[in-house]
């Protein structure tokens, strides 16, 4: 049953808009908008994404709990986004709380608040968001009948730094966990006397989630540290605690077909189009990664699902473009039949297929080439490190010819706009690697001008920030200075070419980089970031490291400690206790292969190396072919000279599962 809109909130927000920029942001009424009647057996979730509406709105994860969410008939969900700071001032201003897009519900009026978060900047939004709706921002300090705060995101297998303003964290694929946790709280919800839940009762339920595999509770952990600063250990402080939680992987995507009808926009949003995920989950190793090393294995949907998914979606959404989304769309194993017939299927309708994430070979442009037959706008690739030496270090293993290939294909097939990726502040990272970025830049500006003289290409580059559950967790990461000098040597090589220079803001690096290794100490760092108006620090207008400096100060903590520190071998992690399936002795020595710019190629074409995820989960790359794709498996087309580390020699090999075309 549809149900109507809370008149009451709406119309005293409705007053508000024309006082604030972009209204739409506010208003709901999307194409697809689910408005199921909330009825007092069900669990009522507000998922939020604590960015703008245009951000959030095209999350494929937040779409698919909602639907799921409400397809379930013990469920009811609706989404919030974080208001804008105008919108923000004028709902305190009125003493109006942060709301639900969908029926303009107040967030208090649900039993759980659902956080996503992709990255670590948007922590001081979580603090925006649970002030605005009024709650107390710290975990201990809200009433047992407030809603429960729940949190997920890839940010999150570090979630030591929010640990103090959150419930619970749930780690890893959302769908049946999400499903899990709401049967455990309805269940939960039934038990209460009429007077609602008490604090012990709340306590319960956490004890509860935390058997939920997972689910984290960071209330039933403490930790300890040592006189220099280092944690020496995190530990569980109630028998319902696991010492090690870990991830949530579904096994077959096959299971999970969502979302079957998603969310059209009234307004303009990023991505504005239809996504339809391919599969999840990356082995190629890139050292620097972490969504693919929290990823893994790789699940592919199968082919047949894809195809009815863009069928539906299309058919539902009235949308002409659709975009195949995974962490490298090109490896699919099918990708070749999946685009012809998604274009059979769309033979008499104007129906435009991107693949947003392109690898770096002449193979991949030919079907971006096949499947672009209007627009041909820009062309992106990633090397991510200037010389062959470096992205051996980071396991990226494009070669010049790999990327030479590949630019040429794509110029002489109509692209004219390349856009290039690099990351600067590398391990191991010489001024020859920066210079390098140059000299490749050139070289593909050199091969577009055979082809056209508008030819043009964009080099970006962005500070690296070492990320948990990674190889490179150990590195100390560069100064904003060291990162403002490489970027000064970057301008400098490329001047007076046409090659264009973007770079990501260092000092917004470094805070990323407090963030991302932190632990729970920054609870205190991130509230007072907040309290100084510290909001939407994704965003240049408001990002400000001065912020985060003086309140890392004011709390007693440094920067250094947390950013530069290079950490030993037996460096006792903040999130020690997280599980993403990876053994730390694989990444120990994956990180001194990498010192060594030794390599490793991706098992899903190779016998396994056992890095722990599947042998401990009982779980399994499942890709359509045994066979690499084609254009080889590094997408290269030609052998690598790539010698198997010694320490990363294959143990037995895990059973790949083969899943014919029609899945
Ligand atoms: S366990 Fe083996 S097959 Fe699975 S992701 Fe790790 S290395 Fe690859």
């Amino acid at each position: 049953m549809t149900a109507s809109v809370n008149t009451t909130l709406w119309h005293k927000i409705e007053a508000l808009l024309p006082g604030v920029s972009r209204p739409a942001r506010y208003i709901g009424a999307e194409g697809n908008i689910i408005r199921k009647h909330p009825d007092p057996d069900m669990v009522r979730w507000l998922l939020i994404f604590p960015d703008t509406y245009e951000v959030g709105l095209p999350n494929l994860g937040l779409q698919i709990l909602y639907e799921l969410l409400n397809d379930q008939p013990c469920a009811q969900a609706e989404r919030a986004y974080a208001p804008w700071p105008d919108m923000a001032a004028s709902l305190r201003a009125h003493g109006l709380p942060l709301f639900s897009v969908d029926r303009h519900e107040p967030a208090t009026a649900f039993d759980l608040l659902g956080f996503t978060f992709p990255s670590e900047l948007l922590f001081p939004n979580l603090l925006e968001c649970l002030d605005l709706a009024g709650l107390a921002l710290r975990a201990t300090d809200r009433r047992p009948s407030d809603p429960i705060v729940l949190a997920g995101g890839h940010a999150l297998f570090n979630p030591e730094p929010i640990a103090a303003f959150v419930d619970a964290v749930v780690l890893g694929d959302g769908e049946e966990v999400t499903l899990e946790v709401n049967e455990t709280v309805r269940a939960w919800k039934g038990s209460l006397s009429p007077s609602g839940p008490q604090s012990e009762e709340k306590t319960a339920l956490l004890r509860l989630l935390a058997g939920i595999e997972g689910v984290y509770i960071p209330s039933l952990y403490d930790v300890s540290y040592a006189e220099d600063g280092r944690v020496t250990r995190v530990f569980p402080v109630d028998q319902a605690a696991p010492a090690r939680v870990e991830k949530r992987t579904i096994a077959d995507l096959g299971d999970v077909p969502y979302p079957r009808q998603p969310l059209v926009p009234v307004t303009e949003v990023v991505h504005d189009r239809l996504n339809v995920e391919l599969f999840r989950g990356c082995t190629r190793g890139c050292r620097f990664c972490q969504a693919g090393m929290i990823t893994r294995p790789v699940r592919e949907r199968p082919p047949e699902q894809v195809r009815q998914m863009i069928r539906d979606g299309l058919s539902t959404s009235g949308y002409e473009d659709v975009s195949l989304l995974s962490l490298s769309s090109a490896d699919y194993s099918d990708i070749d039949p999946l685009l012809a017939g998604v274009m059979e299927d769309n033979a008499q309708d104007k129906v435009s297929i991107s693949l947003p994430s392109l690898r770096v070979d002449a193979f991949t442009v030919g079907i971006a080439a096949k499947v672009a037959t209007v627009k041909k706008t820009g062309l992106t690739f990633a090397p991510e490190a200037g010389t062959w030496r470096l992205r051996r270090v980071i396991n990226k293993l494009i070669t010049e010819d790999d990327l030479f290939a590949a630019v040429e294909s794509a110029y002489q097939v109509g692209w004219k706009r390349m856009k290039l990726y690099f990351m600067i502040g590398l391990p191991t990272e010489t001024e020859e690697d920066v210079q390098g970025i140059a000299t490749l830049a050139k070289k593909v500006l050199e091969i577009g001008r055979k082809y056209s003289k508008g030819a043009s290409c964009t080099v970006s580059v962005g500070g690296f920030v070492p990320k948990a559950h990674t190889p490179f967790h150990w590195y100390g990461q560069d100064t904003p200075d060291v990162l403002r000098q490489k970027i000064d040597l970057l301008k400098t090589q490329l001047r007076g070419t046409k090659a264009k220079l973007s770079w990501h803001d260092p000092a917004a690096t470094e805070a990323e980089g407090i963030l991302s290794r932190g632990d729970r100490r920054l609870a205190d760092v991130i509230e007072q970031v907040w309290r100084s108006g510290g909001v939407f620090q994704e965003w240049g207008e408001y990002f400000s490291l001065d912020l985060w400096l003086e309140a890392m100060t004011a709390c007693g903590l440094h920067s250094e400690f947390y950013v530069r520190r290079e950490r030993g071998e037996h460096e006792v992690f903040p999130w020690e206790h997280i599980r993403a399936g990876l053994e730390q002795e694989f990444l120990w020595n994956d990180w001194q292969e990498a010192l060594q710019a030794g390599v490793v190629e991706d098992c899903r074409w190779t016998p396994c190396y056992d890095c722990g995820v599947c042998t401990d989960y009982g779980l399994e790359n499942m890709v359509g072919s045994l066979q690499p794709p084609a254009g080889g498996s590094q997408g290269t087309g030609q052998a690598l000279p790539v010698p198997t580390p010694v320490s990363l020699l294959p143990r037995p090999a895990v059973k790949k599962q083969v899943r014919t075309a029609a899945g």
